[in-house]
């Protein structure tokens, strides 16, 4: 008989708890916005370790970020953690948005370089007198105020990256500068986060790289976001979804289980802290936290034995 999965056999005692935090963007229209709310309110009681609201290509959400986080401090109890790039604007720029949250309460900022302001795949040329790239960023913006400062990770390596060496160094410099957490790109085969993982480790770099979900709620979406986020797309994964393009109904049922099968896995080799990528939807990863032990008003109830791993 198979030996009883780790994610199966959660033990009180030696206990390590789940910890997930979710990933909204700001919404550009009423219904939209309605949509965003629903997911905050349904997701809410899973009591997340934060949530973070995207900042838009060229921060073309400025306004809308900033007032999608102020309304989760004002209607919640969530920590919200306000996603800021450094595209297409001056340090100074920059750094005005920053005291502005930490002057309205934000205590958390997810620090990006951002795509170029011409797309994903052209050349990236820092403002002139602009943050430079992640790293210089988190510096930027330890320097105006103690926040804590979440960065990005790419376990399959970021497009713009000559090599994954060189991908560790930058984030070895974001960490360096006073990140405290790294939220990798989505993945769909554990093999390669636990692949980068090691050499993150092997590169002395200590703090989390919480692993990013993508529930895949639409697989031709899925697939261009990851065409564009250089994140690979197995066949095993197409085959799943193949022939479901006029089934939404079976699609939803595919795609919780197929995220169920990664993040169960995950806890299996240790990892305790998720980072979802909602599109604003919460019914799968409802679905999923659930699995994961979260249940309504206790966050993190059900302890995990703790693996070697942490994410
Ligand atoms: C968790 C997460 C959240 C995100 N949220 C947002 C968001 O809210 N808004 C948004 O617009 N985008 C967002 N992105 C996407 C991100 O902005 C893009 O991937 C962008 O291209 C890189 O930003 P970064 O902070 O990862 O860059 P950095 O960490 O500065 O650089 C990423 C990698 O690219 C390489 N690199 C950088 N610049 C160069 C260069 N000039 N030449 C060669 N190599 C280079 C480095 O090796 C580095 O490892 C997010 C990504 C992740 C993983």
């Amino acid at each position: 008989m198979d030996p009883i999965r780790t994610s199966r056999s959660a033990k009180a005692g030696a206990a390590k708890a789940i910890r997930v935090s979710f990933e909204f963007f700001p919404p550009k229209t009423a219904e939209m916005e309605q949509t965003l709310w629903d997911a905050i309110r349904r997701l809410a009681p899973l009591r997340p370790n934060f949530v973070s609201v995207t900042y838009g290509a060229g921060g073309s959400t400025r306004e809308r970020t900033h007032a999608t986080v102020k309304r989760i401090l004002a209607e919640t109890m969530l920590t919200p953690a306000a996603h800021l790039t450094c595209v297409a604007a001056t340090r100074a720029e920059v750094d005005a948005v920053v005291a502005a949250y930490a002057q309205a309460g934000v205590r958390h900022i997810v620090a990006l370089r951002g795509d170029p302001p011409g797309g994903i795949g052209e050349p990236y040329s820092p403002h002139p007198g602009g943050y430079r790239n992640g790293a210089d960023l988190v510096a930027g913006i330890s320097r105006i105020a103690d926040l804590e400062v979440s960065v990005s990770a790419y376990p399959e390596k970021h497009p713009d990256s000559p090599t994954v060496a060189a991908d560790i160094d930058m984030l070895k410099a974001k960490a360096d500068a006073g990140a405290t957490r790294a939220i990798t790109q989505f993945f769909f085969e554990n093999s390669l986060y636990f692949r980068y993982l090691d050499r993150v480790r092997a590169s002395g770099i200590a703090m989390p790289i919480v692993p990013g979900i993508l529930p895949v709620q639409n697989f031709k979406q899925a697939k261009n976001f990851a065409a564009r986020a250089g994140a690979s797309v197995p066949d095993w994964l197409a085959a799943r979804f193949d022939g479901l393009d006029d089934d939404p109904a079976t699609r939803k049922l595919i795609a919780a289980a197929v995220a169920a099968e990664q993040v169960l896995d995950l806890v299996d080799h240790g990892v305790t802290d998720f980072h979802f990528y909602t599109m604003n939807r919460a019914d799968l990863v409802y679905a999923i936290c659930h699995l994961l032990g979260l249940r309504p008003g206790n966050g993190a109830a059900v302890p995990h034995p703790a693996g070697e791993r942490v994410g």
